[in-house]
């Protein structure tokens, strides 16, 4: 027994000295492990208590208590100092300044340029009436090309090459495969390749007249230069009601062009033809780089090519087949449609010259807006 009341009363006067001397919290509570941990000190030095007749373990027992709350004494005592301590340091210290530049927050993102455009053309007409629709990028053949008057043998349909969706690979699960070209059956599953579907889907939905929405999405086609992309953005519209005229339509967008390109802008109609209007019409907007002089400090405006005018858009009156497929009827109703490229309307907006810079996501490019 005098053996472990000596190697208790060593171990009290190590953990004097010890405390006394710690400098900070990390060495406290080191100590703290190495006499009262687990597998501290106390803890080995009691485990010889087994060892000693039942008679002498109660005496051994207080003076290990004893010791115990000694050293937690000490450790409190000695932690309360080097808070202090620390306080007063950081007091004594030079005083925070308060005009040191802060931490350097990571850098904004931009939003894209066809962002960008598709958000701002949505909201002219947005104050002009118009709700924004929406429809699948997998879409079925009848309403890209049947729906809008594009049979099966129309020669419309090699004007846009079409990605085929491979239905022989469409199983829960499993990969989709898309090809160009293919066979055009009616029951086809294709991507879109303009967002013209969408009204049909649209006049279906609604149920009827009055209609007008707007509807920007991606559209697909297989085709890949400078001024053509695999994938690209459109916006089309659409207007059905009573008595809507092809003034309607040169009103709408005169009114819009001047809105997105300036209020000095001029726009002009030249016939043309859609499968789904009739009649139809090439929409030009004065040039917005050199004003629609053709020049452009002293030299030729290469955007317009010198002619002043831009095409941007294409429109017409509604088919009246198409107006019936929409489940509308033709002989009360009229209305008219114009769809544009959103990346064509960006790039005379902002300047950009190749559609590519677009999709490649390089920051160098993306942060110029
Ligand atoms: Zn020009």
């Amino acid at each position: 027994m005098a053996d472990l009341l000596s190697q208790l009363e060593a171990l009290a006067r190590s953990a004097r000295e010890a405390i006394a001397s710690a400098a900070d919290e990390k060495g406290l509570e080191e100590l703290r492990v190495r006499f009262l941990g687990k597998k501290g000190e106390l803890s080995q030095v009691l485990r010889g208590m087994g060892q000693l007749p039942a008679e002498e373990r109660p005496r051994v027992g207080e003076v290990a208590n004893r010791v115990r709350d000694e050293v937690e004494a000490l450790l409190a005592g000695a932690a309360r100092g080097v808070a202090a301590r620390a306080l007063e340091a950081e007091l004594a210290g030079p005083p925070m300044d308060v005009t040191l530049s802060g931490r350097r927050l990571l850098p904004r993102g931009h939003r894209h340029p066809v962002t960008r455009a598709t958000e701002d053309i949505s909201a002219i007409f947005a104050r002009l009436g118009y709700e924004v629709a929406s429809g699948p990028e997998i879409e079925l053949d009848w309403y890209n090309f049947e729906a809008l008057n594009i049979p099966p043998d129309h020669p419309a349909r090699d004007m846009q090459d079409t990605f085929y969706v491979d239905e022989s690979t469409l199983s829960p699960g499993g990969r989709t495969g898309v090809a160009p070209g293919g066979p055009a059956r009616p029951g086809a599953v294709l991507l879109r390749t303009h967002t013209s579907p969408v009204q049909i889907r649209a006049m279906k939905r609604i149920g009827g007249p009055p209609i007008r929405i707007i509807c920007p999405g991606r559209v697909y086609r297989s085709d890949y230069d400078q001024t053509h992309s695999p994938m690209f953005h459109q916006i089309e519209g659409l207007c059905v009601d009573e008595g809507i005229t092809f003034a309607d339509l040169k009103g709408t967008l005169a009114a819009f062009a001047r809105a997105y390109f300036g209020p000095g802008t001029r726009t002009r109609f030249r016939p043309s033809y859609f499968p789904f209007t009739e009649p139809s019409a090439e929409v030009d907007v004065s040039c917005s780089i050199c004003g629609g002089t053709g020049r452009k400090d002293g030299k030729r405006c290469g955007t317009c090519k010198e002619t002043g005018w831009l095409e941007v858009l294409g429109a017409g009156m509604v088919h009246p087949r198409v107006l019936e497929n929409g489940g509308v009827d033709p002989r009360r109703f009229t209305g008219f449609a114009f769809g544009m490229g959103v990346e064509r309307m960006a790039m005379l907006r902002y300047g950009i010259d190749d559609l590519r810079l677009y999709f490649e996501n390089d920051l160098r490019f993306l942060e110029q807006f």
